[in-house]
């Protein structure tokens, strides 16, 4: 990366502004774009640029990055005569990092290809804590010279880069991981409110697994203050998770194969979100499971 390059990053969420602001510590030149624009305002402090549209933000760019929502959102900043897609000239460089899904991801890099613009299809594996501390495992597809040229940008918000070949491997292959995230929390919610019904502590559950090397795990520790005090701010949004289940099941459906546990994981998630719970941390699903049954 001889020069480097002028970076455009939309979706400035709860992981999106932290790896914004990870790539301003790194020295790089980012300008900002987000739907709801007072999100852009601690950046113009920071002497980011901010642009009114996607459109506008691809203009003054080399390189856009996305972490937006979920294929509508992507739709939303990347189509229309206000959308990314509009300003793209050959030489341009999109890398996705939201969780889309693999088919929308497809066609995202054809659309790329076709338009004489390189696409890294590069989802991350950790939460909002590995986002602010720049400790994300990137989850990369595209040309392997591409990823190598933008790898610095990529080092600035990661830990660990895995190459999964062509695009949507990258998406495969965060659905995979995120498909253990899923069943861990479920397993942990399950656990928690068994123990609560006989009688017994939960923190008495995290404690003889922590004990335990082999079932010591960093991710029940993410979660153990959730679970105990019953509360569930957000670091991965039930919302976005509820997402991620239904593009497993629907790779698995187009596979003609069977997720059992994923689809009793994705009623659990829903039951969640039709609850009013869409907002708060995917361990809220442990609210279904204490409460009474009506
Ligand atoms: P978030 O906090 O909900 O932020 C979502 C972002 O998307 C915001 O910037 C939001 O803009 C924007 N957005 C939503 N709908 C839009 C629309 N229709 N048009 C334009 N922009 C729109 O989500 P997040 O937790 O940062 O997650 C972002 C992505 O990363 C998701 O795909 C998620 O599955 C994935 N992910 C999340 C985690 C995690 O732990 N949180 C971990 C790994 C991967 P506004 O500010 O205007 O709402």
């Amino acid at each position: 990366m001889s020069v480097p390059p002028r970076i455009g990053f939309i979706g400035l969420g709860i992981m999106g502004r932290a790896m914004a602001l990870n790539l301003v510590k790194a020295g790089f030149q980012v300008s900002v774009y987000n739907r709801t624009r007072q999100r852009t305002t601690e950046f113009a402090d920071l002497g980011c640029q901010t642009a009114s549209t996607p459109r506008a933000l691809a203009k003054m760019c080399d390189l856009v990055i996305t972490m937006v929502a979920d294929n509508a959102a992507m739709d939303a900043v990347m189509e229309g005569p206000e959308g990314v897609i509009s300003a793209f000239a050959g030489g341009n460089t999109l890398i996705n990092m939201s969780t889309l899904s693999p088919d929308y991801t497809a066609a995202l890099a054809k659309k790329c290809y076709t338009a004489g613009v390189g696409f890294l299809d590069c989802p991350v594996s950790g939460s909002k804590g590995a986002a602010e501390k720049a400790q994300l495992v990137l989850l990369a597809a595209g040309e392997k010279p591409l990823l190598e040229k933008l790898s610095p940008v990529l080092k600035a918000m990661s830990r660990a880069i895995i190459y999964a070949g062509q695009p949507p491997a990258g998406t495969a292959l965060k659905l995979c991981v995120n498909l253990v995230v899923a069943q861990l929390t479920t397993a942990l919610a399950e656990a928690a409110a068994l123990a609560e019904a006989q009688g017994i502590a939960p923190a008495l559950v995290f404690e003889a697994l922590e004990k335990n090397p082999v079932m010591n795990c960093g991710y029940f520790a993410l979660k153990k203050d959730n679970i105990l005090n019953k509360d569930f701010p957000p670091a991965f949004p039930l919302k976005h998770m509820l997402k991620d289940a239904r593009f497993m099941l629907a790779e698995a459906a187009k596979k003609k194969m069977e997720l059992p546990v994923t689809a009793a994981v994705e009623s659990l998630l829903s039951k969640s979100y039709n609850s009013g719970y869409g907002e708060k941390d995917l361990s809220v699903i442990l609210s279904n499971l204490t409460e009474p049954l009506r």
